[in-house]
């Protein structure tokens, strides 16, 4: 009877001490949370980048990604020259229905093509309208927050070095042409 009594009032005490303290919940929407800014919210797409390597799409376990694509051959610029062939993209989309916000798409892709961003607020009443299309994933990238500085003390990566050299060798006069002409 005495341990029954003694465990009402510690239950008591833990109710009082809740019942005063100031309550911690957030009032969203009225007041937004503050995510980390690597927060997983919605993916972004930078087209520009993206080759149509379909790296994304296999790798993806929830087989969320879709991909439609053609081909495009530019003619060669010299005679002789081999004619280049281009990926070009018709639709990129991502069901967010289905997604497990795993960043293995992001991860995989070999140019940089797909980004986190922390905007969480796409919620929709058709879940069909949670299939975003190139467009809409284009303009989440406004929303994807800078990288993090350089560490001043690290090394020089090597693509900065090459881009200067070819920099350098592009801005260098052209060598003088030799009024004899070719001997
Ligand atoms: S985060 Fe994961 S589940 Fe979502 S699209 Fe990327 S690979 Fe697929
Ligand atoms: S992995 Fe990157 S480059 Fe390849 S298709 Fe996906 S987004 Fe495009």
């Amino acid at each position: 009877m005495t341990r029954l009594g003694s465990g009402l009032l510690a239950g008591l005490k833990v109710t009082w001490r809740n019942l005063v303290r100031r309550s911690v919940t957030q009032h969203y929407p009225d007041v937004k949370p503050e995510l980390p800014p690597r927060s997983r919210g919605v993916i972004a797409l930078q087209e520009e980048n993206c080759t149509v390597c379909m790296l994304c799409a296999r790798e993806c376990p929830a087989w969320c990604i879709h991909i439609d694509s053609h081909k495009e051959v530019t003619p060669a610029e010299v005679e002789g020259g081999r004619d280049r062939s281009h990926n070009m993209l018709d639709r990129f989309a991502i069901d967010f229905s289905l997604c497990m916000y795993c960043s293995i798409c992001i991860e995989v892709c070999p140019f940089d093509a797909l980004h986190w961003s922390p905007e969480f607020e796409y919620a929709e009443h058709d879940i069909t309208d949670l299939v975003h299309e190139k467009d809409r994933l284009r303009e989440w990238m406004w929303t994807v927050p800078p990288p993090p500085a350089l560490d001043p003390a690290g090394e020089e990566p090597k693509e900065i070095k090459a881009a200067e050299i070819a920099a350098a060798k592009r801005a260098a006069p052209p060598p003088p042409v030799d009024p004899a002409g070719p001997q």
